[in-house]
């Protein structure tokens, strides 16, 4: 630790801008060791992943062959979720793509998505969230001041993907999550997870302006926790040696596919709330954790990566484009946000939870029946 109290992993570049992170005696951050353990435990292994991976592609097609699909896939536009449709496609899945238009997609993501999906033929269904119901859940996150403004976004692409599985009654959930490039890192430990609907109602309920969320699908608590019943979720990337580079090359190459610069930046706010809202009001940096992953599953090294981290997430004058059209299309004032940037950040207990009755869960069921129970949703049996 230098003199100021700063200190970063030596092993990755995660710091203690996250007060969430410990470290061990040889400066090892508990982000990097916890992924490393995760990687090891139900990561890719060559060879054994492979048949795995075939016996699930089987007993996928076997269980749905009355149905009209074997799966159900969210595609974004970035990188993993394209992946993961390419894989699914030489696996012979018949898929439902789902893409949910939030109302900030770049149209490049869009262009992506659409070339992808016209080569392989795959259904593609574009799920159009109701703007102004949108637009004010999000200037209320935006007034709220809590560390996570995309949970909007990522509650309305999940109860999205489920709505349509119950539609078109699939099985299977395919999951961009994985562990090579995200790792089991929690993102930023200040930030609330996008699951629970009781934060999200508290919050709109303090800042909105008293328009019904009724368009805006929420998850149930047993669909946020445990999932729909009798749906599997599977992390497909798990299931192969992913790497992002080499599948942003395959990707270009055989798509025309078009990289939009960092991760999650396939959206406008979210790029923004990323490279301008998190460092400036949290002090934090969410290209560590992308960058870390990176590092450990050896696509860049860490000098690399501290290289990267010392210039801009992306050029300033384009920052200041982004926040005027964020502002206008979300109709707050340039004063009105300078405040909220500059006020002390909002703690998210200030708001109703729903951790308190999972802590309760956990205290009757025990640690180890919780984690069982999801588990279960993983496994294809
Ligand atoms: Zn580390």
């Amino acid at each position: 630790m230098s003199m100021d109290g700063y200190q970063v992993c030596t092993r990755c570049v995660m710091d203690n801008s996250d007060p969430g992170i410990t470290f061990d005696e040889n400066g090892v951050c508990s982000s990097c060791t916890r992924y490393v353990e995760v990687r090891e435990l139900s990561g890719y292994r060559k060879g054994e992943s492979e048949k795995e991976l075939e016996r699930t592609a089987r007993v996928m097609k076997e269980k749905s062959k009355d149905l009209e699909y074997d799966c159900i896939l969210g595609i974004s536009g970035g990188v993993d979720s394209a992946y993961m449709l390419l894989v699914a496609h030489e696996l012979g899945l018949r898929v439902l793509a789902v893409h949910v238009d939030s109302g900030w997609n770049s149209e490049m993501a869009v262009r992506n998505i659409e070339k992808m999906c016209q080569k392989l033929d795959v259904q593609l269904h574009t799920y159009v969230m109701d703007w102004p119901t949108m637009k004010e859940l999000q200037r209320a996150y935006m007034l709220s001041g809590v560390a996570n403004l995309d949970v909007p976004q990522d509650h309305l692409f999940c109860a999205a993907i489920y709505e349509m599985a119950r539609k078109y009654k699939v099985k299977y959930i395919l999951n961009g999550s994985n562990i090579a490039t995200e790792g089991a890192a929690p993102p930023f430990t200040m930030q609330h997870t996008y699951r629970d609907t009781w934060h999200l109602n508290s919050i709109y309920k303090k800042h909105g302006r008293g328009k019904s969320l009724k368009k805006y699908p929420r998850l149930s608590l047993w669909d946020a926790w445990m999932g729909i019943p009798g749906v599997t979720k599977i992390n497909l990337l798990n299931y192969v040696p992913y790497s992002k580079q080499e599948a942003m090359a395959q990707l270009t190459k055989e798509f025309g596919w078009e990289y939009y610069g960092g991760k999650h930046f396939e959206s406008r706010f979210t790029k923004y709330f990323q490279s301008v809202y998190l460092p400036m009001k949290f002090g934090y940096d969410k290209r560590k954790s992308h960058l870390s992953c990176l590092v450990l599953n050896g696509e860049m090294t860490r000098e690399e990566a501290l290289e990267e981290l010392s210039q801009p997430p992306y050029p300033t004058q384009q920052q200041a484009e982004d926040e005027e059209y964020i502002l206008k299309k979300l109709d707050l004032t340039a004063d009105e946000w300078q405040r909220i940037l500059h006020a002390p950040p909002t703690p998210d207990d200030s708001y109703a939870s729903q951790d308190k009755l999972f802590a309760l869960a956990k205290k009757i069921l025990g640690m180890r029946g919780l984690d069982k129970m999801k588990k279960d949703r993983y496994t294809v049996k």
